[in-house]
Order: C-alpha cells, then structure tokens, then sequence
C-alpha cells in the first residue's frame, strides 16, 4: 500500500457556509482533464503556465446567446469585440460562427482585415481613430462610430479628400439607472449632445448615418438598463424619420453582458447571479418590438457581446512552486501565475481547481503568483484543499481580457493552446522568447561595453 502522505493536524473554526442553489459546498472535484485532454499531458507538452481555449464551448456559448436573441427580435447579428481576446484563432471561430468584427484601434482594425473580415463588416469604435486609421475605415466602407465632434470634423474634411461618402453612426451615452453613467464615450442623451451630432450629419448631407451605437457599460447584472438603453436609441431612430425622413439601419446596443466570474466583495457566486442571454434577449427585444417602428422597417439588433462569450472558454493552467505559512500562521501557497498573466483577478475571485485528487481537508489559503511585487496576489482567501509543490491546478474563466491585457513582465508570456470540437491541441499563440525582445531592443553604439 502507498504511504500517505503526512498532513499536519491543525485546529480550525467550523464555518458556516453559504448555500448556494445546489446546496451544500459545491465543487468539490478535481479537474483532471478539459475537453477530453488531461491537464496533465498538456502541461508536459506545452509548459506550465499555459492558457487553454475550448472550441467547444466558445461555439456553444456563442449559438446560446444567438438563439437567445434570435428567438425573440427577428434581425439580430453580433460582431466580436476585438479588444476581449484578439487571439486570430479565436475571432476566426466567432467569424466562421457569422460575427462581424468590431474593433477600438487602428491595430484591431488591420487584425481584422488580416484575418479577412471584409471592410464592409468591421464596427470601428473607440475615441482614437487617427486620421491614417479614418482614412483606411472611409475607403474600405467600414462603419464608422462617431466618439466626438473633433473626429465628426475630421471626417468631414477626409470626405472632401477622398471623396467618397462613408457610413457612420454616433455612439450616445445615457442614463440608464446604472451608474457612475459611463459618459466619457460617445454623445450624451439627455442633454441634447446626441440631437446636436445627429443634426450636424444631417445637415452636412455628406455622409450615409447607418446606425446608432451605445455600450453602456461592463458586467452590467441589469437587463433592464438594455431596455431603457434601446428605448432611448428607437426614440432619436423615430426622431430622424419625423424630422428628416432618413432611416437608420441598424441599433447597436455594444457589449458588456457578465460572465460567470464572481466580482470581489459579492456574496454569491456568479453562477447563481448574473442574468441570463434569454433575459437580456427578453428585455432587449421586447423594447425594441413595442417602439413604433413599422413591422416591415425594424432595425437590425447589433450586439458587440465580449466577456460573456469568450470568458468561459479559457482556462490557465499552472503549478505550485511552494507552500508557506504567514507570520499569523495563514497558508499561503505561490504558483507560477502573476497578475501579469491573470489581469482579471484585481477584480474577480477567479474559481481555481486542483487539477489531481486531493484530501477532503480544505483551509483558507491565499495565493500568490512568482513575481517579486506586494500585488501579485490571485486570490486574497481562497477554501482550498492542500496543494503541494509540483500539484497542478487550473483557473476558469480566463477567456476574457486576459490574452489582451496581459503584461510582460519580469518574466515572458506562456504558450497559448486551442483545443478543437475533436479534442485535439492546437498551439495558437507561442510563448515568448529572448529573440522576440533583441527584436525590438536597440543598443546606442557608446553604451555597448563595460567594464566590470
Ligand atoms: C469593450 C467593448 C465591448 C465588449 O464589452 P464586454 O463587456 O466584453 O461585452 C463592446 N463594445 C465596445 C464599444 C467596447 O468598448
């Protein structure tokens, strides 16, 4: 028989948990395996750490949130937020599944045509379209989102240039009963910004106003802040037909749906939460349907949904370099994933798993990541079984922000793997190496010896 291994006896408070739905504590396993493959085996093949995608689910999370709306409003289409993971492999799934792209820089926005999204078909947002980038968006027929009035000028002047008459809409900010109002972005409703925009297109009669954008904010838990959003946005849409007669083509209600990550300081987890595509679906469709647009001229329902579609698709995957008590005895466990990597923990408590068996035997543990800064920390308190050095574990939901936002720091970035619908990985991103940074590094010629 295998020796057990030694755990030491401690004294611990009983805790009274919270139930959840499902009763008692949930999770309670391991995860040994993601889509058929052993967390394991991909470890041993593609280092630790490593982010892991699910074609599988990315796809499935996908046609939910499609069917969730197309069930209710006839004319939907999403386009994928660039910004919330811009992996090529990734906005190729959300691409082959039928999203346009939607993109908030110059850099996106070539991604996107080099991944071969026609111009037609990218949503240009963002308050920092250069001219160069403005340039590129008018020639190819992109849709261009007015952010400000400097850029509106902009355009116009590039229209008498180029001559051409591109297609635009405006992004408005509202209030939504949600607040702080996101209302740095776009053209404010209440206060008549939005008419002001509106009637400068207009008048300019220059220029194809296709839409009308908002994106109201993220990991918003109130569907009815999405009604009220495509309330106000059918409300100037019927007031363009009255004044001018002119038909808008699309309402663009953005992103900013939660995902099943639990934000820090919330009681509950997410799962148990956060609205559901059908609510959102519900509340979005039902507002547009009982404004008065006639039945033969709805407009095309745009969603840029990003977080809610990506997130849970990712996982990354990692090991334990050690385990140490704190001066008051806490254990503290550190592993080789730094808030570098994991952008998201400064506001999630991201769900972590022990990727092997474990002991019945949970303690509150807080985890650090490898890097020399007081803030790398990834979950201040954590109930986790006992991890030992070399255990693996796996942290969900990571699909979302992390392989945008993630830093290079003190260390390099870790190999990127897809996994497809037939459980086979697929390397979509390599880590990086030391040539990648003599690449970009330059040496003046007097700084290039010492002597030590
Ligand atoms: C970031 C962003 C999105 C995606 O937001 P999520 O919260 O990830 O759904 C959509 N539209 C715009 C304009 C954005 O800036």
């Amino acid at each position: 028989m295998e020796k057990l291994r030694y755990e030491r006896p401690l004294i611990k408070r009983m805790e009274n948990e919270m139930p959840n739905k499902y009763g008692g504590k949930a999770d309670r396993q391991p995860m040994t395996h993601i889509d058929g493959l052993a967390v394991k085996d991909l470890l041993a093949e593609y280092g630790s750490p490593l982010f892991v995608m699910s074609e599988k689910t990315i796809r499935s999370t996908y046609k939910k949130a499609l069917k969730a709306f197309t069930m209710r409003y006839p004319r939907v289409q999403f386009a994928w937020s660039y910004k919330t993971n811009y992996m090529d492999a990734v906005c190729n799934i959300f691409h082959q599944e039928g999203s346009w792209a939607e993109v908030v820089s110059g850099f996106e926005y070539d991604k996107a045509l080099k991944n071969g999204v026609s111009g037609k078909r990218i949503i240009f947002n963002g308050p920092d379209k250069t001219v160069s980038d403005l340039t590129k968006a008018i020639t190819n027929d992109s849709l261009i989102h007015i952010d400000h009035l400097d850029e509106l000028y902009t355009i116009m002047e590039l229209i008498d240039k180029l001559g051409k008459r591109p297609r635009v809409a405006i992004r408005v900010n509202m209030d939504t009963g949600v607040y702080p109002i996101w209302d740095r972005f776009g053209f404010n409703y209440e206060n008549g910004q939005a008419w002001d925009a509106l009637n400068k297109i207009m008048a300019s009669g220059k220029m194809d106003l296709v839409g009308l954008h908002c994106h109201i904010g993220t990991y918003m838990l109130s569907p009815k802040a999405y009604g009220i959003a495509a309330s106000k946005l059918s409300d100037l849409a019927l007031g363009l037909k009255r004044r001018y007669n002119h038909e808008v083509k699309y309402i663009d209600l953005g992103g900013g749906f939660p995902s099943r990550n639990t934000l820090k300081g919330s009681y509950l987890p997410a799962s148990d939460t956060i609205p559901s595509f059908e609510d959102f679906a519900e509340t979005i469709a039902s507002a547009l349907l009982n404004a008065e647009f006639p039945p033969d001229a709805l407009p095309l329902l745009i969603l840029e949904t990003g977080r809610a579609l990506v997130d849970e698709a990712g996982y990354l995957l990692g090991t334990v370099i050690s385990n140490k008590r704190s001066s008051i005895g806490k254990r503290t466990t550190i592993v080789d994933i730094g808030v570098n990597l994991l952008f998201t923990s400064f506001w999630y408590n991201h769900k972590i798993s022990p990727a092997q068996e474990f002991s019945s035997y949970t303690e509150e543990t807080t985890i650090y990541g490898p890097l020399c800064m007081n803030i790398d920390v990834i979950r201040e308190s954590a109930l986790m079984p006992l991890l030992n050095k070399g255990d693996h574990f796996v942290v969900h939901h990571v699909g979302a922000y992390n392989m945008t936002q993630w830093m290079q720091f003190i260390t390099l970035r870790p190999n990127v793997v897809l996994i497809d619908l037939e459980g086979k990985a697929h390397l979509i991103r390599r880590h990086e190496t030391m040539d990648d940074f003599e690449k970009m590094e330059l040496l003046p010629a007097h700084l290039k010896n010492f002597d030590l």
